[in-house]
Protein backbone atom coordinates (compact mmCIF):
# COMPACT_ATOMS: atom_id res chain seq x y z
CA UNK A 1 0.00 0.00 0.00
CA UNK A 2 1.53 3.48 -1.01
CA UNK A 3 1.46 5.87 1.58
CA UNK A 4 -2.07 8.62 0.84
CA UNK A 5 -0.96 11.31 -0.52
CA UNK A 6 -1.23 14.88 1.18
CA UNK A 7 -4.66 16.59 0.10
CA UNK A 8 -4.31 19.87 -2.28
CA UNK A 9 -5.61 22.85 -0.56
CA UNK A 10 -6.45 25.83 -2.22
CA UNK A 11 -4.29 29.31 -2.23
CA UNK A 12 -3.77 31.49 0.82
CA UNK A 13 -3.18 34.91 -0.55
CA UNK A 14 -1.26 37.37 1.68
CA UNK A 15 -3.57 40.39 2.33
CA UNK A 16 -4.06 43.12 -0.75
CA UNK A 17 -1.50 40.24 -2.51
CA UNK A 18 -4.72 39.99 -5.27
CA UNK A 19 -5.77 42.98 -6.69
CA UNK A 20 -9.50 43.47 -9.03
CA UNK A 21 -7.06 46.13 -10.95
CA UNK A 22 -3.92 43.21 -11.81
CA UNK A 23 -6.31 40.31 -12.79
CA UNK A 24 -9.83 41.48 -13.79
CA UNK A 25 -10.42 41.87 -17.49
CA UNK A 26 -14.19 42.70 -16.15
CA UNK A 27 -15.47 39.35 -18.13
CA UNK A 28 -18.53 37.62 -17.30
CA UNK A 29 -18.49 33.69 -17.66
CA UNK A 30 -22.69 33.82 -17.25
CA UNK A 31 -25.79 35.87 -16.04
CA UNK A 32 -28.83 33.43 -15.00
CA UNK A 33 -32.38 35.93 -14.58
CA UNK A 34 -34.89 34.57 -12.70
CA UNK A 35 -33.67 31.22 -10.55
CA UNK A 36 -34.09 30.42 -7.15
CA UNK A 37 -31.48 28.68 -6.52
CA UNK A 38 -28.09 31.31 -5.59
CA UNK A 39 -29.83 32.84 -2.35
CA UNK A 40 -33.52 33.68 -1.30
CA UNK A 41 -36.18 34.22 -3.20
CA UNK A 42 -36.18 34.77 -6.97
CA UNK A 43 -32.74 36.28 -8.18
CA UNK A 44 -30.72 37.56 -10.95
CA UNK A 45 -27.47 35.68 -11.16
CA UNK A 46 -24.14 37.68 -12.35
CA UNK A 47 -21.16 35.11 -12.72
CA UNK A 48 -17.93 37.20 -13.20
CA UNK A 49 -14.73 35.55 -14.83
CA UNK A 50 -11.74 34.30 -12.61
CA UNK A 51 -10.40 33.44 -9.46
CA UNK A 52 -7.31 32.43 -8.19
CA UNK A 53 -7.86 30.04 -5.11
CA UNK A 54 -7.83 27.28 -7.37
CA UNK A 55 -9.84 24.86 -4.80
CA UNK A 56 -9.67 21.29 -5.58
CA UNK A 57 -13.37 20.21 -6.70
CA UNK A 58 -14.43 24.06 -7.99
CA UNK A 59 -18.09 23.60 -9.08
CA UNK A 60 -17.22 26.00 -11.74
CA UNK A 61 -13.62 25.40 -12.79
CA UNK A 62 -14.32 27.13 -16.07
CA UNK A 63 -14.62 30.30 -14.33
CA UNK A 64 -11.76 30.73 -12.49
CA UNK A 65 -9.93 31.67 -16.00
CA UNK A 66 -10.51 35.54 -16.45
CA UNK A 67 -11.08 35.76 -20.16
CA UNK A 68 -13.87 32.90 -20.24
CA UNK A 69 -16.73 33.98 -21.33
CA UNK A 70 -17.87 37.92 -22.59
CA UNK A 71 -16.90 40.97 -21.57
CA UNK A 72 -19.26 42.66 -19.32
CA UNK A 73 -21.38 45.48 -21.54
CA UNK A 74 -23.56 47.97 -21.17
CA UNK A 75 -26.48 46.64 -22.57
CA UNK A 76 -25.71 43.50 -20.54
CA UNK A 77 -26.00 46.08 -17.39
CA UNK A 78 -28.89 47.45 -18.55
CA UNK A 79 -30.97 44.17 -19.14
CA UNK A 80 -30.08 43.12 -15.48
CA UNK A 81 -31.39 46.35 -13.52
CA UNK A 82 -35.05 45.81 -16.61
CA UNK A 83 -34.63 41.84 -15.02
CA UNK A 84 -34.40 43.32 -11.44
CA UNK A 85 -37.39 45.73 -11.40
CA UNK A 86 -39.99 42.67 -12.07
CA UNK A 87 -41.71 42.61 -8.59
CA UNK A 88 -41.24 39.39 -7.96
CA UNK A 89 -37.34 39.65 -8.33
CA UNK A 90 -35.97 39.63 -4.58
CA UNK A 91 -32.26 40.66 -5.43
CA UNK A 92 -28.91 40.60 -7.05
CA UNK A 93 -26.85 37.34 -6.68
CA UNK A 94 -23.12 38.30 -7.60
CA UNK A 95 -20.55 34.64 -8.25
CA UNK A 96 -17.79 33.26 -10.18
CA UNK A 97 -14.97 33.14 -10.37
CA UNK A 98 -14.27 35.33 -7.48
CA UNK A 99 -16.77 38.60 -7.35
CA UNK A 100 -14.10 40.73 -5.12
CA UNK A 101 -11.57 40.25 -7.95
CA UNK A 102 -13.98 41.65 -10.32
CA UNK A 103 -15.11 44.75 -8.06
CA UNK A 104 -14.90 46.80 -11.12
CA UNK A 105 -18.21 45.19 -12.38
CA UNK A 106 -19.40 44.32 -9.30
CA UNK A 107 -19.25 48.07 -8.11
CA UNK A 108 -21.13 49.06 -11.00
CA UNK A 109 -24.11 46.72 -11.01
CA UNK A 110 -24.41 47.23 -6.77
CA UNK A 111 -24.50 51.53 -7.28
CA UNK A 112 -26.78 51.28 -10.12
CA UNK A 113 -28.59 48.65 -8.02
CA UNK A 114 -28.93 51.05 -5.36
CA UNK A 115 -29.57 54.19 -7.16
CA UNK A 116 -32.52 52.85 -8.82
CA UNK A 117 -34.19 49.96 -6.24
CA UNK A 118 -32.74 51.30 -2.83
CA UNK A 119 -32.45 48.50 -0.47
CA UNK A 120 -35.93 47.22 -1.97
CA UNK A 121 -33.78 44.60 -3.71
CA UNK A 122 -30.88 42.71 -1.57
CA UNK A 123 -27.86 41.90 -2.62
CA UNK A 124 -26.00 38.56 -1.96
CA UNK A 125 -22.48 37.52 -3.08
CA UNK A 126 -20.08 34.59 -2.56
CA UNK A 127 -16.41 34.78 -2.26
CA UNK A 128 -13.31 32.70 -1.55
CA UNK A 129 -12.44 34.94 0.76
CA UNK A 130 -13.30 34.86 4.05
CA UNK A 131 -14.91 37.65 6.13
CA UNK A 132 -12.32 38.02 8.29
CA UNK A 133 -9.43 38.30 5.54
CA UNK A 134 -11.70 40.53 3.36
CA UNK A 135 -11.34 43.12 6.76
CA UNK A 136 -7.97 43.45 5.70
CA UNK A 137 -7.94 43.96 1.91
CA UNK A 138 -7.89 46.59 -0.63
CA UNK A 139 -10.07 49.66 -0.48
CA UNK A 140 -12.35 48.17 -3.23
CA UNK A 141 -13.39 45.09 -1.45
CA UNK A 142 -14.02 46.80 1.25
CA UNK A 143 -16.31 49.02 -0.55
CA UNK A 144 -18.13 46.43 -1.55
CA UNK A 145 -18.74 44.66 1.26
CA UNK A 146 -19.70 47.48 2.38
CA UNK A 147 -22.58 47.31 0.14
CA UNK A 148 -24.02 44.01 0.54
CA UNK A 149 -26.72 42.57 2.37
CA UNK A 150 -25.43 38.51 2.36
CA UNK A 151 -21.98 37.15 2.18
CA UNK A 152 -21.06 33.49 1.74
CA UNK A 153 -17.44 33.08 2.75
CA UNK A 154 -15.03 30.90 2.03
CA UNK A 155 -12.74 28.21 0.27
CA UNK A 156 -14.70 25.70 -0.84
CA UNK A 157 -13.21 22.47 0.88
CA UNK A 158 -13.17 18.94 -0.28
CA UNK A 159 -12.35 17.80 3.28
CA UNK A 160 -15.28 19.53 4.20
CA UNK A 161 -17.50 18.70 2.03
CA UNK A 162 -21.73 18.37 2.78
CA UNK A 163 -24.55 18.54 -0.22
CA UNK A 164 -27.05 19.04 2.56
CA UNK A 165 -25.60 22.25 3.46
CA UNK A 166 -27.67 25.69 2.51
CA UNK A 167 -26.33 27.60 -0.31
CA UNK A 168 -22.67 26.48 0.37
CA UNK A 169 -20.77 23.78 -0.57
CA UNK A 170 -18.21 22.82 2.57
CA UNK A 171 -19.24 23.41 6.44
CA UNK A 172 -16.59 25.94 6.62
CA UNK A 173 -18.37 28.64 4.78
CA UNK A 174 -20.53 30.76 6.30
CA UNK A 175 -23.77 32.72 5.19
CA UNK A 176 -23.49 36.48 6.50
CA UNK A 177 -25.59 39.11 7.67
CA UNK A 178 -23.19 41.65 6.61
CA UNK A 179 -24.74 44.60 7.87
CA UNK A 180 -25.58 43.24 11.16
CA UNK A 181 -22.11 41.97 11.71
CA UNK A 182 -20.47 45.26 10.80
CA UNK A 183 -22.98 47.07 13.69
CA UNK A 184 -22.09 44.59 15.95
CA UNK A 185 -18.09 44.01 15.09
CA UNK A 186 -18.38 40.43 15.11
CA UNK A 187 -19.53 37.80 12.59
CA UNK A 188 -23.41 37.08 12.72
CA UNK A 189 -25.03 34.37 10.54
CA UNK A 190 -28.14 35.13 8.39
CA UNK A 191 -31.42 34.50 10.90
CA UNK A 192 -32.69 32.54 8.34
CA UNK A 193 -30.32 29.62 8.33
CA UNK A 194 -31.61 26.17 9.01
CA UNK A 195 -28.84 24.08 7.93
S1 LIG B 1 -13.17 30.20 -4.51
FE1 LIG B 1 -14.97 29.35 -5.54
S2 LIG B 1 -14.68 29.85 -7.75
FE2 LIG B 1 -12.70 30.14 -6.71
S3 LIG B 1 -11.62 28.16 -7.01
FE3 LIG B 1 -12.68 28.09 -5.01
S4 LIG B 1 -14.68 27.11 -5.43
FE4 LIG B 1 -13.81 27.81 -7.40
Amino acid sequence: MGEKRPQRLPKNPQPKEWLAKDHSLQYVADYKPFNFVDGEGVRCSVYVSGCLFNCPGCYNKAAQNFHYGQPYTQELEDQIMEDLSQSYVQGLTLLGGEPFLNTQVCLKLIHRLRKEFGHTKDIWSWSGYTWEELLKDSDDKLEMLHNIDILVDGRFLLAKKDLTLQFRGSSNQRIIDVPKSFASGKVVIWDKLVH
